[in-house]
């Protein structure tokens, strides 16, 4: 290891201590990730160190993944969207060793150890370096421990560049890796909002008509559908005139775009929280958005119609509206859930900030 190299690894370590000090003291909890700022700012009587808050959680994950990034050549965003889709696909019940941790990487234990390797909770650097795997010691302790962020997300950067550092390498890699090209799809979505916009801190919101429009909805969750059969109902559908502009609720990648037999034309929205957000019935859809795009919370992608139900064109066959529905993708399917409540959120959060 060159000089340079050593430099950064001290400075790297230094920060990691500081780090760990500074998050020892609280709890990053899933709540944390949803971006809310509620948290406390002061400690309790007995003197307790404040919790970090939200934002203090980001900044800091955002300096670790830099920290990796000038260490192994992987670019930031994709240590960063890796992570962040590992923890997207933490079942709740997982969550709690996640608790005072700064990265959610998961390695399998295979890889972390090697295949071959009889133990696979080896966290000696020797013996998993003996049997192939992917498990380092990046913090000098002697000891490669997947549940150490320093250790699992330098592992897992060196893992991501061992077939290069371009992105189709990066693919393989992945696609290696998780066995699953949806997850390969969602890093790269990920890699690309953060690569985008330069932060981790995607988690603000709009609501998806303008407020100064006219438009009602309600709750109506899991009713039957008026409209193409029996099937529930899943979302939430906002009645406004034609042409009224539909805004996307988050900062997203547009994942899907185009005619859809049930939701006419219909745009589909991934987040950085792994939720597809779909927006149907639409008249027409801005014409510089394509799968891909990135955009923003507030940023119009489309208006108020009636199209759907019939081939491609098909409009009229009810009421203009709005059909918003919210999807979440566990890694292994995607199950749809009330958007009222968080319409609801949204409308009023956007209306205290005017
Ligand atoms: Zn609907």
């Amino acid at each position: 290891m060159s000089f340079t190299c050593q430099a950064a690894r001290k400075t790297a370590l230094s920060f990691l201590s500081a780090l760990l000090l500074f998050t020892g003291a609280g709890q990053i909890t899933a709540e944390a990730e949803a971006g809310s700022e509620s948290r406390s700012e002061s400690g309790d009587a007995a003197g307790k160190k404040a919790e970090p808050t939200a934002a203090q959680i980001l900044q800091e994950r955002y300096m670790l993944c830099q920290e990796i990034s000038e260490l192994t050549q992987v670019p930031w965003n994709y240590l960063a969207a890796l992570d962040q889709y590992e923890r997207t696909v933490t079942p709740k019940s997982k969550q709690e060793r996640l608790k005072g941790k700064l990265v959610s990487l998961n390695p399998r234990p295979e890889f972390w150890a090697g295949w071959l390797n009889p133990d696979s909770s080896d966290t000696h650097p020797a013996t998993i370096a003996l049997f192939g795997g992917i498990g380092r010691d990046a913090d000098g302790d002697g000891v490669a421990s997947p549940d150490d962020d320093h250790d699992a997300l330098y592992s897992l950067a060196l893992y991501m560049k061992s077939l290069g550092l371009a992105e189709d390498d990066f693919q393989i890699a992945l696609w290696r890796y998780y066995q699953n090209e949806r997850a390969v799809t969602r890093i790269r979505q990920f890699a690309k909002l953060y690569q985008t916009f330069e932060t981790l801190d995607l988690n603000k919101t709009a609501f998806v008509l303008p407020l100064s429009s006219s438009y009602s909805y309600r709750s109506t969750w899991g009713d039957r559908r008026g409209f193409g059969g029996l099937r529930i109902h899943e979302g939430t559908d906002l009645f406004a005139s034609y042409g009224v502009p539909v805004r996307s609720a988050c900062y997203g990648i547009v994942e899907t775009k185009g005619w859809n037999r049930f939701g006419g034309w219909r745009i589909g929205i991934r987040d950085i929280q792994n939720r597809y957000h779909y927006y149907a019935h639409l008249q027409g859809f801005d014409k510089k958005i394509e799968v891909g795009s990135p955009v923003i919370p507030g940023q119009v992608v489309g208006w108020v119609g009636s199209s759907g139900y019939g081939g491609p064109g098909t409009s009229g066959k009810f009421p203009p509206h709005l059909h918003y529905g919210i999807y979440r993708d566990t890694g292994h399917h995607e199950w749809a859930f009330d958007p009222y409540p968080l319409l609801k959120r949204w409308e009023n959060e956007e209306r205290r900030r005017k």
